[in-house]
């Protein structure tokens, strides 16, 4: 059985900066200002270190883990809006093909997520768009600034559900960034990188030395089949 661990923003979802716009919204009601986003780049990173980033760049000092804690439920709360209220959000091509492709053959895939997103945001964004069953476990930001350490969780919490031990041969990491191919590779499984994320393109994540790389997933047949190697 082949374990497919998929990151969220970029990879499945395009929400158009619902993310940030919730995020500054909840940071502005903890903290008073808006935060200072300049330099700061969400994509392929967790919600401690886009936080800790925002706080330090907007002359904040100190521990900013209690404001974080503090943060979550207003972001959770402004999250579900942000994106209903934003009008250019999808999935990226394919990826609902290829997901219900993967899902017909249980017996060989497990699905997992593997995001920085904390896992009551990564709830909010996939139950968006009707993807929260494909998606029982997984590895989320709640906890670790470092991707490495949330692909691990998802494969721990993946072989608990499943019942089953995953090969880092047998274990896929899908993402768009160099954070995603990065991470994975820090744990030894495959990866398949695709450009949908808009940060990076085709040529920038095969000098990842990503094992597939791809513009999009709307190959179906040709990605499950690349699963299956
Ligand atoms: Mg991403």
């Amino acid at each position: 059985m082949k374990l497919l661990i998929f990151d969220i923003d970029g990879t499945l979802t395009h929400l158009d900066g619902a993310t940030s716009r919730a995020y500054a919204k909840a940071f502005e009601i903890i903290l008073g200002r808006k935060p200072n986003t300049d330099g700061v780049s969400m994509h392929g990173r967790t919600d401690p270190l886009i936080f800790r980033e925002c706080f330090e760049r907007s002359g904040f000092t100190g521990d900013w883990r209690a404001p974080y804690e503090a943060f979550k439920p207003h972001y959770l709360h402004e999250l579900p809006a942000s994106i209903a209220n934003t009008k250019r959000t999808f999935l990226h091509s394919g990826v609902r093909e290829l997901l219900a492709a993967l899902a017909e053959r249980p017996e060989q895939f497990a699905l997992a997520l593997g995001t920085g997103n904390m896992e009551a945001g990564a709830r909010v964004k996939i139950g968006y768009f009707n993807l929260s069953d494909y998606f029982p476990v997984g590895g989320f930001g709640d906890q670790h600034e470092e991707r490495f350490m949330i692909l691990r969780d998802a494969v721990t919490a993946s072989e608990s559900f499943y019942k089953t031990e995953f090969t880092p041969d047998d274990t896929w990491v899908i993402g768009d960034t160099e954070h995603d191919v990065r991470g994975a590779q820090a744990i030894g499984v495959k990866t398949l990188a695709v450009a949908t994320g808009g940060k990076y393109s085709v040529e920038m994540l095969r000098e990842t030395g990503a094992d597939d790389v791809r513009p999009d997933l709307s190959e179906t047949a040709e990605i499950v089949e690349l699963f299956c190697r």
